[in-house]
């Protein structure tokens, strides 16, 4: 089977979050089963471009229609991880994308709905006919629209499209302009079954458009599939998805083994197994000397992640004191684009600077990231949502005993040392039910005194994590039945 992906991130070279790395791992499973994939992006200036190998201009006399005008594009190709990558520069006054971010500014709809359109363009001209063209989250929603309002007209009547929601806290609203811009009749979309959104009067819904136009829309837990089409997480997308409920379905997230595993990762101080789990204590020490923390018979809990409202801030904040009244050591490695979050991190670091138990290290570092799951004890995923969560299924592999709230993908991967309908050697983690202070303390409470007093079923419960599979095996074969189902 051909499949194009159209993505705004792909790991490792343009990663924000979790998306980057499932575009990226399920594409290398879809590659491994014998399938052609291709991965469509634009061509950001912040990429790291020592990831990407062998760039050289592979097209380029691209003209994307943009308003009332052309826009000259050149077409990248190159080598990620094994991944056929196309990368398209548009050159316009405005720098799409050459903003030294990825994303969070005023225009966001109208940068990634002319990508939408120069992907269209761009294999309508190069004559890519993928069966499947699959796309990732609000910044590529306008593809399925653009290819059945646009290019099935001019011949392009093969691909299906699967449009996968990372996150519905996103959904890319803007003005009909949006639509004018990249050459849609906005007459015939703003309706309510259509691109309309259905809050903000006038207003469209870029990712409303993806859900109705694609042949199958997926999402990236099971749990995460019920809470967005029965309750208020679907943030307003209840009705729609309830229309489409036929074409919807959730798919666990995997991860890419050949990334995330102790025996074989190259950023971390020992390799280590099951079998040889007294290794992992090396990585702790490791990452108290990184981190300027003090030695002792103390567990270290982690926090890696984007520092936003979603991932629960404020219990992540209470943590860090808590944790260290009850003796333990916290590691904190997280960004945020909100300025607010940011400087309360900052202020909570100033606090704890020199304090030998606390590193709260904020900024984006891939190769630290591996070292904090490899030499923590817990990892902490508060969220107050969370479609799947990538933090708590690489804790797992590495043994990391993850401390979660009971949502979405958490909900999904994660099950309670004391209280899950599960046989022992099945549970894995502590769950938290409640998003406050007294749910959030009651899991830690427990996974604290289980380390400090019980540590050999505390060890039980690492192995248990590390023998749980969350590669991209069973995801990739349940993508791949999807584009099936769809191309028939
Ligand atoms: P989301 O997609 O909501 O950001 P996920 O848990 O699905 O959350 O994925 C987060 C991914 O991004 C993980 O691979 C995590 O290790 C990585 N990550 C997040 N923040 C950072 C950071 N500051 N530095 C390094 N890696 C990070």
């Amino acid at each position: 089977m051909f499949i194009v992906m159209i993505t705004p991130e792909c790991a490792p070279a343009a990663k924000v979050g979790g998306l980057a790395d499932v575009v990226h791992g399920l594409s290398k499973e879809l590659a491994i089963r014998g399938n052609a994939v291709e991965i469509i992006m634009p061509k950001y200036d912040c990429m790291r471009y020592d990831r990407i190998w062998g760039l050289t201009k592979s097209y380029a006399d691209l003209w994307v229609p943009f308003y009332s005008r052309w826009v000259h594009c050149d077409v990248y190709f190159g080598w990620m991880d094994g991944l056929k990558c196309f990368f398209i520069e548009p050159h316009l006054d405005r720098n799409f994308f050459n903003r030294g971010v990825f994303y969070g500014h005023q225009d966001d709809a109208e940068r990634f709905a002319f990508f939408c359109r120069a992907a269209m363009e761009f294999m309508f001209k190069s004559n890519k006919r993928p069966d499947i063209i699959h796309c990732h989250d609000w910044q590529t929603a306008l593809a399925p629209v653009l290819l059945y309002e646009m290019y099935q007209h001019l011949g392009m009547s093969h691909p299906r499209v699967c449009f996968t929601l990372h996150n519905v806290g996103h959904q890319g609203i803007s003005g009909e302009y949006v639509l004018r811009e990249v050459g849609l009749n906005p007459g015939a979309l703003m309706t309510y079954d259509r691109l309309l959104d259905d809050y903000r009067r006038g207003a469209i819904n870029l990712m409303k458009g993806g859900i109705v136009y694609s042949n199958f829309v997926t999402t990236v837990s099971p749990r995460y599939a019920q809470e967005i089409s029965y309750t208020h997480l679907g943030m307003g997308m209840q009705r729609i998805l309830g229309m489409h409920c036929q074409k919807l379905g959730g798919v666990l997230n995997g991860i890419d083994y050949g990334v995330w595993n102790p025996e074989i990762d190259a950023h971390i101080a020992k390799s280590y197994g099951i079998a040889s789990l007294h290794d992992k204590y090396a990585n702790k020490e490791a990452l108290r000397r990184h981190l300027w923390l003090r030695d002792g018979m103390k567990p270290i809990l982690s926090f890696v992640g984007r520092l936003d409202p979603q991932k629960g801030v404020d219990l992540i904040l209470h943590t860090v004191a808590y944790c260290l009244e009850r003796g333990c050591q916290f590691v904190l490695l997280g960004s945020s684009p909100h300025g607010h979050i940011n400087t309360a991190f900052w202020n909570l670091k100033r606090r704890f600077n020199d304090h030998p138990d606390c590193h709260l290290e904020l900024g984006y570092n891939e190769e630290l990231a591996h070292l904090i799951y490899a030499g923590s004890d817990m990892i902490l995923v508060p969220s107050e949502y969370e479609p799947c969560g990538l933090t708590q299924i690489i804790g797992l592999k590495y043994g990391t005993v993850p401390i979660v709230r009971n949502t979405g993908g958490l909900a999904d991967t994660v099950f309670d040392a004391n209280y899950a309908p599960k046989p022992y050697h099945e549970r894995n983690g502590y769950v938290f039910n409640d998003y406050n202070l007294q749910g959030l303390e009651s899991a830690l409470e427990r996974a604290i005194g289980m380390w400090n007093i019980y540590p050999q079923y505390f060890r039980e419960l690492m192995v248990n994590g590390m023998r749980c599979d969350y590669s991209w095996n069973h995801p990739g074969q349940h993508y791949l039945n999807i584009y099936n189902y769809i191309k028939a």
